[in-house]
């Protein structure tokens, strides 16, 4: 839903800008003192619950024991304690959720899958994952207690404290995660729950490791507080992973599922985690002329298992929570650190929710910085998903019913996700009640002192609703006059409108209409990213400066026609991401590489003759961004499968590299099958097919990349049916869950008459570079005399090859002028 830009030149403008800002709120934090007081007359105050307080408070207890030679095997992750002393934490509700490990012990990772063993390979250089340990911390809501008091006699040694409060400290100022709401949600249950968390003190790889196991889909253990972290990364639904958290060295080493859930050898799809489901949400939210936002959320959610009392949220990490009641109006527990430390939300019930028992809690909250005011009417809204209380728990792609008020200052005007219901002014304010047309995983707004201009995109049902700020923000005015000139976005906005309108129709003949009657394109004062909602689409500011002034701001900096595909780009992601959800981060690349790919589109359709050498481009420039070497020594399509999604980025190959696979390379996938699946006759005509079956059989809920091949299988050619033998595995394991990438040299491609006067083609095609078992259907082109490709067929390879044929040109008039293959970028090759 991203369309992110590696930072440089007006991006620290901005930042210094917003600083500036975030510091001058001081009407703000008034506001914010009277309203948090009136609350906590009526409410518990935050964080007051006793059994969490000792949680959070918990240390070593008095038992000790010596183990030697001892096992603990958790999933994939076998911990050898060859000898030492094990203390227990003490005891909270009767349970024991931790303990110190110092001695001689070993981790050995062996993933169940191979995309896992390789990726760890490819991370320390050995065959074997084993880091040797001195002390380790475990916390467990599993059975780890009795096994390793089975397993051990009693000690009356002790052990240090002090990695006990590394760990602390690490899960709540480094990781910003809350483990203890965490754990705490398992305490309160009858029976113990399947968490366990090793923070491993390793000598070989790094002694800032952790290792988790989570029936409930691995928790984000890390959140962003300050900009771009890049482990901040939802893996669930899977539910086992491997992490490192130091300063240089970061990133995911492995994530799976069980293993044994792969026992018939397929990952288990489209699994939905997460205690809680939303099912709609009721926001009130008053947005002040500072940009203070103060908010009543009634969320009604439905608990996906038994037990349920602790209700985990996502909120922004400045917005403080003043109150929570239940249903019956009485005021619920709740839990919410310092918005600088493991800040989430959680809601404790005085009663366990049931499977499939429904309930509604109200919120109120408020804050500043969760919206910015930028100046000149510009806001920016800085909390995107979380200005509510969001799904907290992982679950990918959860849909819900949204009704929401808006109330902002009578001279400022908004536009949101879903459609608008009615619009009054009272008193000072501005009211607007929106309702979601259909389920949506999220909602957002954009306020300002917008100038509005609708159009109706051709052959739909859709209007498409331009908004532009008459004045602009803060941080542009000292460039005007300078390389900004008279910078107006207001001037400027129909030609992202015209964009929008025409993707919408385009992109509504290839994958099926939209089900909403409206698509509000906004401005937005952040430089160098979009973003789409449902029904709402951000466009950088930056995407309305022409490309002297980006020169000027150092902003064209390989860009890569990002800035002709950004309009096109977000609005693809109303089909992708938004209609059709994805399954988890190995499916990401649906949602970013078909957005992509969907620009594509647009480039080839909208500019007329210009389009095909825009297409092109666009396919050269994509090709460059997945084998151009990174400042880290490594091709990023080397760096792992499209299917790893951001774990891809990581201390050792890069922040950035991810960027350059899940977009492009995803892309890629789906022009190909477009290219394999395009006909002389009918052209693009059984592609559109397939699209518009996948969207409409995943519209409203998530789609994982084995959903997708198996829609292509349903409509794939008859050469793709017999090349594949009635499968796309061939090509879905040498792109989507490989990594390999062909070389072709066009040895011979000469022309000789025949006997009956017409032309024969000498052709000799080598595919080299690749496995035994990679296979390509490889399209050859002419070039005609009058200039035009021709399309002749495609070549079959399988392995490292030559391919030879002389292949007779009838009804051709003339010798074409050349043979070539791969004209449109039909294959990703070198
Ligand atoms: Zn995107």
């Amino acid at each position: 839903m991203l369309s992110s830009f590696p930072q440089g030149g007006i991006v620290q403008v901005i930042a210094a800008a917003r600083l500036a800002k975030a510091k001058g709120v001081l009407a703000a934090l008034l506001i914010s003192c009277g309203l948090l007081a009136h609350a906590q007359t009526s409410a518990s105050a935050p964080n007051s619950d006793p059994t969490y307080q000792a949680l959070r408070n918990v240390g070593l207890g008095g038992e000790a024991f010596t183990v030697s030679k001892l096992d603990v095997k958790r999933d994939a992750g076998h911990f050898h304690l060859h000898s030492g002393t094990v203390c227990f934490l003490a005891p909270v509700n009767g349970k024991v959720t931790g303990a110190v490990f110092q001695g001689d012990g070993t981790l050995i990772l062996d993933p169940p899958i191979d995309v896992e063993r390789k990726n760890l390979k490819m991370l320390t250089g050995e065959n074997e994952f084993s880091e040797n340990f001195d002390h380790a911390v475990f916390r467990f809501t599993d059975s780890t207690y009795d096994e390793i008091k089975k397993g051990s006699t009693p000690s009356t040694g002790t052990c240090d404290a002090g990695p006990l409060k590394e760990s602390q400290h690490a899960t709540r100022h480094r990781l910003h995660f809350n483990l203890d709401a965490r754990i705490l949600a398992d305490v309160f249950k009858s029976s113990p729950g399947g968490l366990f968390v090793a923070f491993i003190h390793g000598s070989r790889y790094s002694d800032k490791m952790l290792f988790a196991v989570d029936p409930q889909g691995v928790p984000e253990f890390a959140e962003s507080v300050v900009g771009f972290d890049p482990i901040a990364i939802n893996l669930s639904p899977e539910e086992v992973c491997l992490m490192t958290y130091g300063e240089n060295k970061h990133g995911y080493w492995s994530a799976f599922h069980f293993s044994n859930e792969y026992n018939n050898g397929v990952p288990p799809a489209g699994e939905q985690k997460g205690v809680i489901h939303i099912a709609s949400q009721k926001l009130d939210t008053t947005i002040e002329k500072n940009g203070f936002l103060s908010g009543k959320a009634t969320t009604t959610l439905v608990a996906r298992e038994n037990e349920i009392r602790v209700l985990p949220f996502r909120l922004y990490r400045t917005l403080r929570v003043q109150s929570v009641t239940g249903g019956n109006g009485k005021p619920l527990s709740f839990i919410q650190e310092d918005k600088n430390d493991d800040f989430q939300f959680s809601v404790i019930l005085p009663a366990p929710l049931a499977a499939g028992e429904k309930t509604s809690i109200t919120t109120t909250y408020s804050g500043k910085e969760a919206v910015i005011d930028e100046g000149g009417g510009n806001y920016y809204p800085a909390s995107r998903e979380d200005w509510y209380p969001a799904t907290g728990g992982p679950a990918p792609s959860d849909f819900s019913d949204y009704d929401m008020t808006f109330r902002i200052p009578k001279n400022l005007q908004i536009t949101a996700t879903g459609a608008m219901l009615s619009q009054t002014i009272e008193g000072g304010q501005s009211v607007s009640i929106w309702k979601s047309e259909v389920p949506q995983q999220v909602a957002g707004f954009q306020l300002g002192d917008l100038k509005e201009e609708d159009v109706k995109a051709s052959s739909t049902d859709v209007t498409v609703a331009a908004y532009a700020n008459r004045e602009p923000p803060d941080f542009i005015r000292p460039l005007m006059g300078h390389a900004l000139g008279n910078f107006s976005t207001v001037s400027i906005m129909k030609g992202p409108l015209s964009e929008a309108q025409y993707a919408v129709t385009l992109y509504s003949g290839y994958f099926g209409p939209l089900p909403v009657k409206r698509l509000s394109i906004s401005q937005q004062t952040a430089c160098t990213y979009g973003q789409s909602w449902p029904q709402l689409v951000w466009l950088p500011i930056c995407s309305f400066f022409d490309s002297t002034q980006r020169h000027a701001f150092g902003l064209d900096f390989r860009d890569r026609g990002y800035w002709d595909a950004v309009t096109p780009h977000e609005v693809a992601h109303q089909w992708w991401g938004h209609l059709v959800g994805f399954g988890s981060y190995r499916d990401q690349w649906i949602s970013e590489g078909f957005s992509d790919f969907s620009a594509s589109l647009f480039l080839q359709n909208a500019y007329g003759e210009k389009g095909e050498k825009m297409f092109l481009k666009f396919w050269s420039d994509e090709r460059l961004s997945i084998t151009e070497k990174s400042k880290m020594g490594f091709r990023p399509i080397d760096v792992g499968p499209l299917t790893l999604g951001y774990r891809l980025n990581n201390g050792r190959s890069g922040d950035w590299v991810a960027r350059g696979i899940i977009y492009p390379k995803g892309a890629f996938v789906l022009h190909m099958i477009r290219m394999m699946m395009w006909d002389r006759q009918y052209h693009d005509q059984l592609f559109k097919e397939t699209m518009q079956d996948f969207v409409k059989t995943y519209t409203g809920r998530s789609a994982t990349t084995e959903d997708f091949k198996a829609i292509v299988e349903k409509h794939m050619t008859d050469q793709m049916k017999t090349f594949g033998n009635g499968s796309m595995d061939w090509f879905f394991n040498e792109y989507v869950y490989g990594t390999e990438l062909p070389t072709y040299n066009l040895e011979t491609a000469d022309f000789t008459p025949d006997a009956s006067g017409s032309v024969i083609l000498n052709l000799k095609l080598k595919q080299s570079g690749v496995s035994d078992n990679f296979r390509m259907l490889v399209p050859i082109y002419l070039e005609l005399s009058n200039g035009s490709m021709f399309f002749l067929g495609r070549a079959r390879l399988v392995g490292n090859t030559t391919y030879e044929q002389k292949i007779p040109l009838k009804g051709l008039q003339g010798a074409p002028r050349r043979a070539l293959i791969n004209y449109y970028y039909d294959v990703l090759a070198n």
